[in-house]
């Protein structure tokens, strides 16, 4: 899927303006590599994975 989608610097909306829809802030390319290996989300993702773990199973 290619989209040409770019991320607001400031609220975090997505939109396919440069400029933010919502508040009039710059939006910019969010990270084309999400598979990096110094990826520093990795750890929110794998704490989100655990809390839906611990929960999913009873
Ligand atoms: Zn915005």
């Amino acid at each position: 899927m290619k989209s040409k989608i770019l991320k607001c610097s400031e609220c975090g909306r997505y939109t396919l303006k440069a400029v933010c829809p919502a508040c009039g802030a710059a939006a910019i390319n969010p990270r084309p590599a999400r598979y990096s290996p110094e990826d520093r989300y990795g750890v929110y993702r794998r704490r989100m994975k655990r809390f839906y773990d611990d929960g999913a199973g009873t």
